[in-house]
């Protein structure tokens, strides 16, 4: 497998990345979309049609509009204010992720800017797998009237 970085000149042509880059966005994708990264293992080797990865995909996608239907729209806001406050410090302070400062803002953004963005791909993730469950034992039961005898 080759990822490529897509590349906006169109005189060049997409360059592959290094090894442990592909393995760093591999694995960036299992950790961040265990449902969706585990389908398609399973559309790859032909057990699941691309159909329902695609739904999946669309379905983990109505999970975050579930999150800002549920949410607090000022308090979705601040926390997005917060979180650049929390990028501009730490990129400001040479990287130290023990400056103080960072500390008081992952309190009052309720976690670290990673573990927000995680926390939102968890719950995305939970309403593609809700779309599954109801999708594949769908299936099965299609699938066994289909083979049902008599
Ligand atoms: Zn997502």
């Amino acid at each position: 497998m080759v990822f490529y970085l897509i590349s906006f000149s169109i005189r060049r042509k997409p360059r592959p990345l290094s090894i442990p880059t592909q393995w760093a966005k591999l694995l960036t994708e299992v950790v961040n979309y265990p449902v969706l990264s585990s389908l398609s293992g399973l559309v790859e080797s032909g057990v699941v049609g691309k159909h329902t990865l695609a739904a999946a995909k669309i379905a983990h996608e109505f999970g975050h509009v579930n999150q800002m239907i549920d949410s607090d729209g000022a308090h979705y806001k601040h926390q997005l204010q917060l979180v650049q406050v929390y990028i501009t410090t730490l990129l400001s302070n040479g990287h130290n992720a023990r400056d103080p400062r960072l500390n008081e803002l992952t309190r009052e953004i309720g976690g670290t800017p990673l573990e927000l963005r995680e926390d939102r791909e968890y719950l995305a993730e939970a309403n593609a797998m809700l779309y599954l469950r109801d999708r594949l034992s769908d299936s099965a039961r299609l699938d066994r009237r289909f083979f049902r005898k008599g």
